[in-house]
């Protein structure tokens, strides 16, 4: 059974997913990292990503998966190298709503997706989840927020990875990531017409993950 968690930037989807899946024994697909992952790449080799040729050779040379650490955390690899944290960074941020709007990049992502969701019970977070890469998904979900609550959770996320940036700039990155994940050509961002929207603004991480726990048992 595939369940999708799709929605904008700081709306407390990794949070909500990783605890329905923790819950109800499934495995967590963050796709958001994988995404990071490849920007990730690009910021390392200077690519140009309007560069077709050069994008398409970097990803012919990009293995990305996921493992666990000894602990069991899960942690995202870039070429056998761990960079679960390298990949939290703004910049990375930025750059990965830019390489996500490539149609090569979107191609090869989507189906390591369309594979790892073979695997059986998932829950698999993104933008693109319930539209495009499970449209058969037994059940869907959309979380929103408004703008305000948003960038204070993200800046709350930020400060406890010890970066202090203003609320200010914090909506700005969010405003602007919306704006491109939406109007984008390839999967824009929206609710699969057949997705339960939830909105979040008023509720706890704890009440969302309830909720869909809900609709998933009955
Ligand atoms: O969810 P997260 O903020 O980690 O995602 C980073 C970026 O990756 C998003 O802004 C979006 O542009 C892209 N993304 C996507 N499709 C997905 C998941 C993420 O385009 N399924």
């Amino acid at each position: 059974m595939i369940i999708t968690i799709d929605g904008p930037s700081g709306v407390g989807k990794s949070t909500v997913s990783k605890s329905v899946a923790r819950k109800l024994g499934f495995t967590y697909l963050d796709t958001g990292a994988m995404y990071r992952a490849v920007a990730l790449r690009v910021k390392r080799d200077s690519i140009d990503i309007n560069d077709d040729k050069g994008l398409e050779s970097l990803l012919n040379h990009t293995e990305i998966g996921f493992g666990r650490k000894e602990n069991g955390d899960l942690v995202i690899m870039l070429n056998n190298e761990d960079v679960t944290d390298k990949i939290r960074t703004p910049e990375v941020s930025r750059l990965s709503s830019d390489v996500a709007t490539k149609r090569a990049v979107r191609i090869k992502l989507v189906h390591l997706q369309q594979e790892m969701g073979k695997i059986g019970n998932m829950v698999a977070e993104g933008r693109d989840m319930g539209t495009y890469v499970f449209p058969d998904a037994a059940f869907k979900f959309y979380l929103d927020a408004s703008l305000d609550e948003r960038a204070r959770r993200r800046r709350e996320q930020l400060s406890q990875s010890g970066d202090d940036a203003d609320v200010e700039s914090v909506k700005n990155e969010i405003i602007k990531r919306d704006a491109q994940d939406m109007e984008r050509s390839e999967s824009p961002l929206h609710p699969a017409i057949n997705a339960v929207i939830i909105d979040t603004t008023n509720l706890s991480s704890d009440e969302v993950t309830d909720r869909i726990i809900k609709e998933v048992q009955g």
